[in-house]
């Protein structure tokens, strides 16, 4: 069973003094989550739920079929979806929208004063929107600064959900050494399709080789995530990627094995792994609430992360790395298993959502 993330973390806020947020697209697999995770959230408190016209004017529980493995929290279930695109309340906006409507619908709720907080991949890529992964790129939120000279609000995306492991799993080696090109396969679970995303007469018993629009994301967004924001842009960071994108019949978790070779040859497997297991960032530094312990563990068992054993360490924030060893054809080749609704999506979001509370930008 998946916890959510109240944490014995630190509180900035009484409860009765929690944020009020909106979640667009609350219906979703990643809404749905969010629902989750907000029920016990220290900071932020669940105020208003949007989704599409087939849900709006429902009872949230009668409107989302919830599928996850803990109970529906009451006060959520009562809450009334609103339609997409009217007024909120809430000046914090986590959007678990599908693609065709997040990006006009996001910006407009930041041209209105909001601080959005997306999982959406419309915005990623923008030149003045930070593609936050708080534990290597917290400075990147200078970039807010770019779009408040257009609008009253912002946006802030995390990214794709196999990129988020691979981000988070190559971070370490990327500061220290330098990677010149890797090459990644991915096992991805069918809850990164979306609530309505694969027929079960589809992925059981298979394997389907294809997942429209996912390598793309996975050889782009991590260049991003690790570049670096020079004042007035974001600089790329120079490693070539190569990605295989494959939907396994898993429900949560993405695994993935990842080859790489360095710029920096002098390196070890003893100082990867050291460098991998002792990684920490600005959300352990100032003890966010949804911040992982650690975000990347290194697990020394030869058959692990696996699946289903791994995608809840530190409630599903951390990623599992494990099976590191020489690659014959490059350096080094490791496995990397991210949750990718919590750590991937929804834990992430509010996981930016509280590094920006921390750093006054709410
Ligand atoms: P999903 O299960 O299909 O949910 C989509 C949500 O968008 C639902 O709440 C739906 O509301 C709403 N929506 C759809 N069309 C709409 C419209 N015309 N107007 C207003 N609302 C509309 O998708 P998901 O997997 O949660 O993904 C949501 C977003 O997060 C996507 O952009 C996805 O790429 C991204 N993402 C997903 C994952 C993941 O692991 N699933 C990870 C990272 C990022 P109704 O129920 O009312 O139709």
């Amino acid at each position: 069973m998946t916890a959510t993330l109240t944490a014995d973390s630190p509180t900035r806020a009484a409860r009765t003094d929690r944020i009020p947020v909106a979640v667009l697209g609350a219906t979703g697999s990643v809404g749905q989550r969010f629902v989750q995770l907000l029920e016990h959230h220290p900071w932020f408190r669940l105020h208003e739920v949007v989704a599409s016209e087939r849900s709006a004017g429902k009872r949230y529980a009668d409107a989302a079929d919830w599928r996850l493995d803990t109970l529906l929290p009451d006060a959520a279930g009562d809450l009334t979806v609103k339609p997409l695109g009217g007024e909120l309340e809430s000046r914090l906006v986590f959007s678990g929208l599908d693609s065709s409507v997040a990006g006009q619908a996001e910006d407009d709720y930041a041209n209105r004063g909001c601080a959005v907080i997306s999982n959406s991949k419309n915005h990623r890529m923008d030149a003045d929107v930070p593609l936050l992964l708080p534990e290597i790129n917290a400075d990147h939120l200078a970039a807010i600064e770019k779009q408040r000279e257009k609008r009253s609000g912002y946006i802030v995306t995390n990214s794709n959900c196999s990129t988020m492991g691979l981000a988070l799993a190559i971070a370490p080696i990327e500061r220290r050494w330098g990677i010149e090109q890797l090459h990644v396969t991915t096992m991805q679970a069918v809850s990164g399709a979306g609530y309505n995303g694969v027929s079960s007469l589809a992925i059981l018993d298979n394997v389907i080789p294809y997942i429209s629009g996912e390598e793309e994301k996975i050889e782009t967004e991590p260049r991003k995530i690790l570049g670096q924001w020079d004042g007035s842009r974001f600089v790329d960071a120079p490693m070539r990627i190569s990605a295989h994108t494959n939907r396994v019949p898993t429900i949560d978790g993405h695994l993935m094995t990842i080859s790489l070779q360095m710029r920096d040859r002098d390196f070890d497997l003893a100082a990867i792994r050291a460098a991998l297991d002792d990684f920490t960032g600005e959300p352990q530094r100032l003890g966010l609430p949804s911040a992982p312990k650690k975000p990347i563990h290194y697990i020394d068992a030869p058959d692990r992360p696996q699946t289903r054993l791994d995608r809840d360490r530190e409630r599903g924030m951390s990623v599992s790395v494990g099976r590191l060893r020489p690659c014959p054809l490059l350096d080094i080749r490791m496995v990397a298993l991210v949750h990718n609704t919590i750590r991937g999506a929804a834990g992430a979001a509010l996981l930016n959502a509280e590094l920006l509370e921390a750093k006054g930008l709410l």
